[in-house]
């Protein structure tokens, strides 16, 4: 299954890819449910062997295991759905590792839906943002440059609160969307609660 390249990307196992041993290691995700998107699909858990395998593909480019695993995702995708969209990465940090991931995904998952891509949307994001404080500099918005398409499909690498995510559904909407279903490869684990309730 795990195509074209010699060594697993994890171990360096000898491996298609990456080996038996470290896809039994990868934890099944348990994606955050998410304002006002209708479904949220994660492959794995961003822990262990999940976190690496995605910094894997981020700084190497590893193009048959990263179609693999989108191959995979896509078996759990709404199909129901008129145009796929990445989330915009941001440009200086693309640069930096040459891979844009969730770009990389939407083409293949594209491809492999046969769906189209819509227009990329605009990450807004001046140079003012250096200058505030932290909590505004997350506050990240996005914009929609043409009308989108009524039932889209966002697409990234992995997705934390889903802040990000939401911030895109949200561009979408403002520019036609009826819908907006979310997909990543991997979600961070959810806080564990101890017994004293505190979150780790
Ligand atoms: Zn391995």
């Amino acid at each position: 299954m795990w195509l074209f390249e010699d060594s697993c990307v994890i171990c360096d196992a000898a491996a298609n890819g990456i080996c038996s041993s470290c896809v039994d290691q990868l934890v099944t995700a348990e994606p955050p449910r998410l304002l006002d998107i209708s479904s949220v699909t994660a492959l794995f858990s961003y822990e262990g062997v999940g976190a690496q395998l995605l910094q894997a593909l981020k700084f190497k480019n590893r193009r048959a295991v990263l179609g693999t695993l989108v191959d995979a995702l896509c078996e759990s995708l709404p199909t129901d759905v008129d145009a796929i969209v990445a989330v915009p990465g941001h440009p200086v940090r693309v640069r930096e590792r040459g891979v844009d991931l969730p770009a990389v995904m939407a083409r293949r998952i594209s491809r492999r839906l046969d769906i189209p891509t819509a227009e990329p949307l605009l990450r807004i994001d001046d140079g003012s943002q250096m200058t505030r404080d932290r909590s505004e500099r997350l506050s990240i918005e996005f914009r929609a440059v043409r009308s989108a398409p009524h039932r889209m499909l966002l697409v990234d690498d992995v997705v934390t609160t889903g802040a990000t995510a939401v911030a895109c559904a949200d561009a979408l909407r403002l520019a036609g969307s009826a819908s907006v279903s979310f997909a990543a490869l991997a979600a961070t684990p959810a806080p564990k609660f101890t017994h004293q309730g505190a979150v780790s």
